[in-house]
């Protein structure tokens, strides 16, 4: 699929998720926040659903979490425009609260859409619900574990455009509540930037 396509597909799908009512949380959130970056991206981040600052600008990882994104990103020398970037849910769960298995079983639909899109060689998942729903609908069910001990580690796996890695990362937001964490987030991107290197993607 050419960049034209892409672009024209990502159009479609933005125009559907804007009038989405398929499940109650586009009653409570302002904005959807259906994913932005590079639509010709070979790394493509999966992360839960969107915060406070998401839903009132519609850029995903657009708070304390995001700054964190954005720093670790910096880190290993990738800039935000040339990844992808979405959540699980496009509409801000209020409050916060963790996705409900109802809204994740309405908005996937929208997630693999994209991805199918995208065509990402590298699809990194950021907490247990991305994590958790990824490695089900790539066939790696068998590996489901928490994400404290599921991140940094790397999958290869097969889909209908090629094989591709699937890598899980703990969400950056733990590091917004637990600086401790940092370092360890810190350590996965190095290993996300080795995978990136053995690639040739950077
Ligand atoms: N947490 C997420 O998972 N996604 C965002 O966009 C912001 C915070």
């Amino acid at each position: 699929m050419n960049r034209e396509e892409k672009n024209k597909k990502l159009e479609e799908l933005k125009k559907e998720v804007i009038i989405c009512q398929r499940c109650p949380l586009y009653k409570t959130r302002h904005l959807p926040v259906v994913g932005e970056g590079d639509h010709d991206a070979e790394v493509m981040f999966i992360g839960e659903a969107p915060g406070f600052n998401e839903d009132r600008t519609g850029h995903p990882f657009w708070g304390a979490a995001g700054k964190i994104f954005d720093e670790l990103l910096a880190s290993i020398g990738v800039k935000r425009e040339d990844i992808y970037i979405c959540n699980i849910l496009k509409c801000r769960p209020p409050n916060n609260r963790n996705p409900k298995v109802e809204e994740i079983k309405a908005c996937v639909p929208f997630l693999d859409r994209q991805i199918e899109i995208i065509q990402p060689k590298i699809l990194c998942t950021l907490g247990n619900f991305s994590t958790k729903y990824i490695l089900e609908k790539f066939g790696l069910s068998d590996k489901i574990a928490g994400i404290s001990q599921l991140h940094g580690q790397v999958f290869s796996s097969q889909s209908l455009f090629g094989s591709f890695k699937i890598m899980p990362l703990y969400h950056t937001a733990v590091a917004t509540y637990n600086p401790n964490m940092k370092p360890i987030l810190k350590k996965d991107f190095e290993i996300l930037k080795e995978l990136l290197l053995q690639e040739k993607i950077i």
